[in-house]
């Protein structure tokens, strides 16, 4: 299974909205996959139509008690193939329950184990902050993906991203890797979007996705509805354009798969 992680410290640049829309679109595309609500504030639960303080479990159980599998937390979606482990408040309470937990950086990486072979690939919607939880999200993950909004200050605290991911790599998890950087809210008109995505690209060269999210109102109101975009309004350009991420990833994914079977032999 592969994991990817939607994660960037600053809030509101739009990580629930991909984690949410990447994943259903993996599912329509034949993957069976799983979304991780990572956030305490419980937007991807909502964005399911889930009211995040009358869940009898969420991932919050599972992490905490190792009797509790993560299969018994999941949740449907309306969205064939995707199953949902719902958050919420409670799930801000972890840090400083497993304050002298030794090994609480992989609570997630063993709740992703039990699963075994019964998904192809895993969403996780990390928090704002690179607190213990994107801490876990990242130790699990076999990918990082990072949503950046195209204004002035985008590239201000991805330098603290990166060095969270480099310390992962040392000490946690030397698989994981950045799938790519990907500009949300991008509007074609503004000069302004325009030099941010072409600093974007000086800066991170390739691993700019060449899939990018245009501002579209229809991802900000499916969640109201209790849906992704996916469902709510397939051929909006919103979810085209997640299709098209899913694609992109899709593809990348199989291609270093493939490169890895192909060492290994
Ligand atoms: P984060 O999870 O990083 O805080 P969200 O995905 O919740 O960010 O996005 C912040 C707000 O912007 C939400 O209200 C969301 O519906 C809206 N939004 C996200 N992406 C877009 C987009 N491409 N176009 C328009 N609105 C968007
Ligand atoms: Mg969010």
């Amino acid at each position: 299974m592969r994991t990817l992680s939607i994660a960037n410290q600053k809030g509101g640049c739009g990580k629930t909205t991909t984690a949410v829309n990447l994943a259903a679109a993996l599912a329509q595309t034949g993957h069976k996959a799983i979304l991780i609500d990572l956030d305490p504030q419980g937007h991807a639960t909502l964005a399911f139509g889930y009211a995040p303080d009358r869940l009898e479990r969420t991932i919050y159980d599972s992490l905490r008690d190792s009797r509790i599998s993560l299969s018994d937390v999941l949740q449907f979606t309306n969205v064939k193939g995707l199953a949902l482990a719902p958050s919420n408040i409670l799930l801000s309470g972890l840090e400083t329950d497993m304050a002298f937990f030794q090994g609480r950086e992989s609570l997630l990486s063993d709740c992703l184990r039990s699963l075994g072979e019964a998904y192809d690939v895993c969403i996780i919607d990390c928090s704002p902050s690179l607190n213990v939880l994107t801490l876990n999200a990242l130790v699990a993950s076999s990918d990082v993906v990072i949503p950046v909004q195209t204004h002035y200050y985008a590239l201000e605290g991805l330098r603290q991203l990166l060095e969270t991911i480099d310390v992962v790599n040392e000490r946690f998890n030397p698989a994981l890797q950045i799938a790519g950087v990907l500009l949300t809210f991008v509007e074609d008109r503004t000069r302004l979007s325009r030099d941010v995505q072409q600093q974007m690209k000086d800066f991170f060269g390739s691993l700019v996705f060449e899939t990018v999210i245009h501002r579209n109102i229809r991802l900000a109101e499916a969640p109201s509805a209790g849906q992704s975009c996916m469902t709510y309004d397939p051929h909006s350009k919103g979810a085209q354009e997640y299709r098209r991420l899913a694609r992109e990833i899709g593809y990348e994914i199989r291609t270093r798969t493939a490169q890895e079977s192909i060492i290994h032999i």
